[in-house]
């Protein structure tokens, strides 16, 4: 059975609506999603409704935390969208979006693209999407100043780079507790794509589960074998439980929806844990 724990919409940088990415997913026979937008579950409530029986969809959304000055992404996963804790913080994340948005636009500015803010919103959903540098990305991409998405992180958006402006978001502690607070389960996304090295990610899991991280994504669609293999086997040493995600934002040749990320059979699925299996 496809299942696919990570997805985006243009809720936040995702280029789809809910309605497209629900369609999509029915049309690859996907038959579990969890839609985890950046910072936001704007889009939760309409995507269970548009799925009704057509697919299982599990409350989610992905935050960005900061742990050791660096920042790292934790999908919430089954977690209550009526939660204040939750809708406390994610006003916050927000917040601190936006500015970070808005600084990003100052100096893109500076570089000689007019307009960047506006025009990268222009690009977006509606009014309420998050924007990250994925969206700056696209623009930049779109009117050619990057041959592509990779392109611009590289020249303009990565960590060094001209444009990039260093954010503090909620700590990994704070995040994780009320994503429990609010009735989910704290699942440490795309652990291989993070700047470290294994001993530091070797810490990362340490603390996350310290924490009360409960699950990590050992399966994605553009991983080679061994890296897979090395996560499961991580995720046994650490007693954690296995999640599996495309990380779909777009349509195009890496990712797809439900593609090809089953999770190993020496793991136990993370659909196990009462806080997930009650949406199923
Ligand atoms: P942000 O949360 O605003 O820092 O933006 C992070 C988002 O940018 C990620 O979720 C990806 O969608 C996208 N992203 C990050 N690095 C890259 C990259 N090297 N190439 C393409 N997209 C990226
Ligand atoms: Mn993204
Ligand atoms: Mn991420
Ligand atoms: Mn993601």
């Amino acid at each position: 059975m496809k299942i696919d724990l990570h997805c985006h919409s243009n809720c936040s940088d995702g280029s789809l609506s809910v309605e497209q990415l629900i369609d999509r997913a029915c049309s690859l026979d996907v038959k579990i999603l969890a839609l985890t937008d950046h910072d936001t579950i704007n889009g939760v409530e309409q995507a269970m409704c548009i799925a009704a029986d057509r697919l299982k969809i599990i409350p989610a959304l992905e935050l960005s935390v900061t742990w050791n000055d660096k920042q790292i992404h934790i999908v919430g996963l089954g977690i209550d969208i009526d939660s204040t804790a939750l809708i406390d913080l994610i006003n916050e994340q927000n917040q601190r979006r936006k500015e970070r948005a808005l600084n990003i636009g100052k100096k893109l500015e500076k570089l000689g693209f007019k307009d960047a803010y506006a025009n990268t919103k222009a690009l977006s959903g509606s009014d309420d999407s998050i924007i990250t540098r994925g969206n700056y990305a696209r623009y930049l991409y779109s009117i050619k100043a990057a041959c592509s998405v990779d392109d611009a992180f590289n020249t303009y958006l990565k960590q060094g780079k001209k444009a990039y402006v260093k954010t503090q978001w909620v700590s990994l502690q704070n995040g994780i507790a009320i994503i429990k607070q609010s009735g989910g389960i704290a699942v440490l996304a795309h652990p291989k794509r993070y700047p470290l090295t294994n001993m530091k990610l070797c810490e990362l899991i340490e603390d996350f589960k310290s924490a009360g991280g409960e699950a990590m994504e050992v399966s994605n669609c553009g991983q080679s074998l061994t890296e897979r293999d090395y996560l499961s086997k991580l995720c046994l040493k650490y007693n954690l439980l296995a999640s599996c995600g495309s990380d779909f934002h777009h349509e195009g040749v890496f990712r797809e929806l439900g593609h090809n990320i089953e999770i190993p059979q020496a793991n136990t699925s993370v659909l196990e844990h009462d806080r997930v299996k009650r949406f199923l």
